[in-house]
């Protein structure tokens, strides 16, 4: 198992970065939105990215607080 997920765009599969997408495709997103045409909220709609997570930092608080938070949810579904 790789905690490395990859892109959400089907045809993409380059490790994600943010947004549940990878470099490539978060600049790609970025320059449509730039042009007016779309917006991170539309393009959530749509399923080609995912909302923005709290500052997910890749700093070792970050990772702590990430960690503490899944492990959380983890607990939660297995008492359900
Ligand atoms: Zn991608």
């Amino acid at each position: 198992m790789s905690d490395k997920l990859s892109c959400v765009i089907p045809d993409c599969h380059r490790v994600r970065a943010t947004r549940g997408l990878c470099w490539n495709c978060y600049q790609s997103a970025r320059t449509i939105i730039k042009t007016g045409s779309e917006s991170w909220k539309s393009l959530e709609e749509k399923g080609v990215c995912l909302p923005k997570k709290k500052r997910a930092l890749h700093s070792p608080f970050g990772k702590a607080l990430e960690e503490a938070n899944s492990k959380k949810e983890t607990k939660d579904e297995q008492t359900s």
